[in-house]
């Protein structure tokens, strides 16, 4: 109760956060372990520490259920919406790799339950927000959780092989270096070295066995621009043979989160394969801090929508790494961190634990379409959280929600008035449009009734002779 939050505090310190989240962090077990309110923090310690608090004990209360890579990846992001200030995932990421850092004493199944976790939603998290360090050192802790065996074999391979690699390792890096001179590229030669967890997924990924693993040491060529980079392949592949296949081309194809490098494997006379990156000095950064921008929004079309998109996104990843190592002031930090990360969209649960995304506002009647035009075209109620409530109620991030459906309910015309899906309102639309013309024409009348009557007005009788009239109703 008092040495893990300080702990959790501790992490933050690290990682320059402000006095609010360092309160939060020290007080964020505190509702679920005790009575006090979130009221009565805010009461002590002011509005803003009280709603990190309630955030990071909000993100507690969701479950990770499924498995499965797509939900994963909405899961990730139901948790980012869902706690609007960065802040309140840093301090969750820092409870898990304190838990994680601690986990000793608990049942090995409960163990791989929480390692299994952090592996799917918040490991790739730290990554996303460019804590590197963390990213790698969750996925070493989950490893070792998780496969305490392969961990313990792998960690003294490695070690072995570190000690009879290092002389090939050198003269490897001379050579190359000798390499880039004669051929006058300037360029920075870095060594390194794939941590368990990499090697470990690598070898299960492609069946293979720890010799056959031959990219545990590498390299990594930093260049000046983008030809370069092509250019610094060249003289690789002039150097060594490369290995047929697996060279990639991640810059013209960059990966998922805005990952781009070329990647080469070369075969050395001395027949040691050694993979090669390059990149340029910016691709490097985008890789080490993680590219909020390409990852939190997929749209990539044009207009104002992605421009506000980019430059958010940058903005925050901005106030994330740079501001804090560079001016430490916990003030500007803050206004950056502030943004919300989701700007426009919620993610929602359906009653079998699926994820859904939408649009910021939505309803139930959206979700509804969202699910199956069926789904939407027959829904009467809507439940959320297990509690009736009004077909055009706002969903939140978070909420579970169930639709009542009945085989002969139709679309209402009035819906259009509040759904924000664009599905949702073509298939209203649709539907009314493919409604019968007797029906059209009752459902016409109707409305137009209601609307007089809320206005205190009489519908006119109907006169069939009246040609304006008539013409209406086409
Ligand atoms: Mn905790």
């Amino acid at each position: 109760y008092f040495s893990h939050p300080l702990a959790v505090a501790g992490i933050l310190t690290g990682w320059h956060l402000d006095a609010q989240a360092l309160i939060a962090a020290l007080l964020h077990d505190v509702t679920e372990d005790t009575e006090i309110t979130i009221a009565e923090i805010g009461e002590k310690f002011g509005k803003v520490t009280a709603e990190l608090v309630d955030g990071v004990s909000k993100l507690d209360k969701i479950e990770f259920q499924s498995i499965e890579d797509a939900q994963a990846e909405n899961f990730r992001k139901m948790l980012l919406a869902m706690a609007r200030d960065v802040r309140v995932i840093l301090i969750k990421l820092a409870d898990r790799l304190h838990n994680m850092r601690t986990m000793e004493a608990m049942t090995p199944a409960k163990r791989a339950r929480i390692a299994g976790e952090t592996l799917e939603i918040y490991a790739p998290i730290a990554h996303r927000l460019g804590l590197n360090q963390t990213y790698r050192e969750l996925q070493e802790l989950s490893f070792r959780h998780l496969r305490p065996w392969r961990h313990a074999a792998l960690s003294k391979a490695v070690q072995k092989a570190r000690g009879y690699r290092r002389d090939v390792v050198e003269r490897i890096q001379r050579d190359v270096e000798k390499s880039f001179a004669q051929a006058k590229l300037p360029v920075q030669v870095y060594g390194r070295e794939k941590t368990l967890f990499s090697i470990y997924k690598k070898m299960s990924e492609k069946h293979l066995s720890f010799a056959q693993v031959n990219d545990i040491f590498g390299f990594r060529i930093v260049v000046g621009t983008l030809m370069e980079c092509y250019m610094a392949m060249g003289v690789l592949h002039q150097l060594f043979k490369p290995m047929p296949g697996r060279f990639k081309d991640y810059i013209a194809i960059p990966k998922g989160n805005g990952y781009q490098s070329l990647h080469t494997t070369l075969v050395s006379p001395l027949g040691t394969a050694v993979e090669f990156q390059i990149r340029t000095e910016q691709m490097h950064a985008v890789a080490e801090k993680g590219i909020a921008a390409h990852w939190m929004y997929k749209a990539k079309g044009a207009g104002a929508n992605a421009q506000d998109a980019q430059r958010l996104g940058a903005m925050w990843l901005q106030s994330l790494l740079d501001i804090q190592d560079e001016t430490r002031d916990a003030s500007e930090f803050l206004e950056h961190v502030k943004i919300d990360l989701f700007p426009d969209s919620i993610y929602v649960f359906t009653p079998k634990s699926k994820i859904l995304a939408l649009p910021r506002g939505a309803t139930p009647v959206d979700f509804a379409y969202a699910i199956h035009s069926d789904v939407g075209d027959h829904c009467v109620a809507a439940k959320v959280n297990g509690e009736p409530v009004a077909l055009r109620t706002e969903l939140h991030s978070g909420d579970v929600v169930e639709i009542v459906s009945a085989a002969n309910a139709r679309p209402n015309p009035a819906w259009l008035n509040f759904v924000r899906t664009g599905r949702a309102r073509s298939k209203i639309r649709h539907y009314l449009k493919t409604m019968e013309l007797d029906e059209s024409r009752a459902m016409g009348e109707k409305m137009l009734a209601q609307a007089l009557r809320a206005e205190g007005l009489q519908m006119p009788a109907a006169d069939p002779n009246d040609a304006a009239a008539a013409a209406l109703w086409q």
